[in-house]
Parts: C-alpha cells; structure tokens; sequence
C-alpha cells in the first residue's frame, strides 16, 4: 500500500496571509481519516493539494520512499461533476472501459442498477451523487478522497449512501480522506479524525476511533 505523506510548510492563494500553515502528518493506510475544520480553513485546499491538482509553494506532498510513484487517486467532489452528455453507465465506462464487470457490481452495490441508462439530468440529486461515488469505485483507487459527499441529501438519504460508501470500501480497503463540518459524520465513519484550525491552518488535534466492525 502507498503511504502519504504530508510535509506542507505553507500555502497561499496570491499574496494574501497564508492559508495553510505548518502541515505535517501522515495518513493511516487502508483507513478511513476524516478532516474537520471551520469553513474557509482550507480542507478543500488541502484534498487538491493531495490530488494534484493545486500546488504546494513551500514543502510537499509525498507518496511512498520515493515521490516518484503517484497513487491512483479517486476523488469525489462535492457536486456530482457528472458529464451531462452521457448516461450513469457511459459515465463509469469513461473511467473504467466498456464492458467492465466492475460497471454493472458497483451500479448494484449503490443501488442504482436500473438507473444505468438514465442521464445526469433525469437523476435526483441523490442518485447523482450515487453515480459519482461509483465512478470513483471502477477506478479502484489507491487513495480515495471526498470533499463534504453527503451535504444537501435529505438525512435518510445520506445515511444510506454513507452505508453503501463503507461497503464498497470495505472491498477495496483503499485510504480514505474526507472532507466534512460534521463531527457526528467523522465519528461514525473514520478511524481517525484530524481538527484543523483557523488560517494559518494547522492540525491541532488528532483523535483515534475504534470502529466497532461493520
Ligand atoms: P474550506 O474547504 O475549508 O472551506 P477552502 O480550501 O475552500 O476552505 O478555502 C480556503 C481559503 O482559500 C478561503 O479563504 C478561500 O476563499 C480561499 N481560496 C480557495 N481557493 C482559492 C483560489 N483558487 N483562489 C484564491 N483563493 C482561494
Ligand atoms: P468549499 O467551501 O466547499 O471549499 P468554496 O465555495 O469555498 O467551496 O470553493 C469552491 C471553488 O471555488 C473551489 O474550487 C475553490 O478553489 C474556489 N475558490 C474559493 N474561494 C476562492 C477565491 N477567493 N478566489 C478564487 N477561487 C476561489
């Protein structure tokens, strides 16, 4: 499994005071972290720092011994981001290839087999939602992260989809990272919970919870 290692010293969108602060950790491989901080903190900030897909000006973000090896990052945002032009099943085999058996077991797992052909626009946001999560699934990603999944879902629906989220988890044991101004949320799902403070972001506390087993 490939560790993550976070190194940040500093972070800043143009010349602005820092955003992030002094960064440093790791991830717990094949466990679930929950990352819990007052809005503006930067926790999305930091999940696209992880993913790539911002830059970190000052320290790093290390994968493994060497920083060579990039993970398979998963990444669910917090609106679905699906392709509009495209069904539920097109959408997954845009990432995983047609005919994937990984399709049709990950549609069922979230409970959406029969939505297969149904475009973004005919699904509830629910479903939506289902559908991204899938697709973040086919790719069997090494490290999955989610940026606040379940907010604006009615709570049945979100306790559902949580549920099914851990199952498919469960399969892949890959880590997961995410996002959310929850605590109840990080207690019931995650192994560990960092608590980022305000800017200059920081972690200021770390918790550990034993999941009773699922
Ligand atoms: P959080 O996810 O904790 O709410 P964000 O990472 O979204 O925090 O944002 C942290 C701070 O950085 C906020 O003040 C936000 O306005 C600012 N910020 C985020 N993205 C950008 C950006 N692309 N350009 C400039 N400022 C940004
Ligand atoms: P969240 O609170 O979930 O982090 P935001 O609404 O703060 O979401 O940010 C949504 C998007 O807007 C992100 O891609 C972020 O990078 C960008 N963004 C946030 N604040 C700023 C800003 N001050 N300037 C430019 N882009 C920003």
């Amino acid at each position: 499994m490939i560790s993550i290692t976070l190194n940040i010293e500093e972070k800043s969108y143009g010349s602005e005071t820092p955003v992030l602060g002094s960064l440093r950790g790791q991830f717990k491989l094949g466990k679930i972290t929950a990352i819990v901080g007052p809005s503006g903190c930067g926790k999305s900030t930091l999940l696209n720092m992880i993913a790539g897909l911002e830059s970190s000006q000052k320290g790093e973000v290390g994968f493994s011994e060497t920083s060579e090896i990039k993970p398979r990052v998963g990444y669910i945002f917090q609106s679905p981001r699906l392709m509009p032009w495209l069904t539920a099943k097109e959408n997954l085999e845009l990432i995983a290839g047609k005919s994937n058996p990984a399709i049709q077991e990950t549609l069922s797992a979230m409970g959406i087999l029969d939505k297969l052909d149904s475009y973004p626009s005919q699904l509830s946001g629910g479903m939506q939602r289902r559908v991204s999560i899938a697709r973040a699934f086919v790719y069997q990603p090494e490290l999955l992260l989610l940026d606040e999944p379940f907010t604006s879902l009615d709570a049945p629906t979100a306790d559902q989809l949580r549920q099914q989220l851990i199952a498919l988890w469960q399969r892949q044991q890959s880590t997961m990272v995410f996002v959310t101004h929850d605590l109840r949320e990080a207690i019931s799902m995650a192994d560990e919970i960092w608590f980022l403070s305000r800017p200059p972001t920081t972690v200021i506390h770390t918790l550990s919870i034993n999941q009773p087993p699922k």
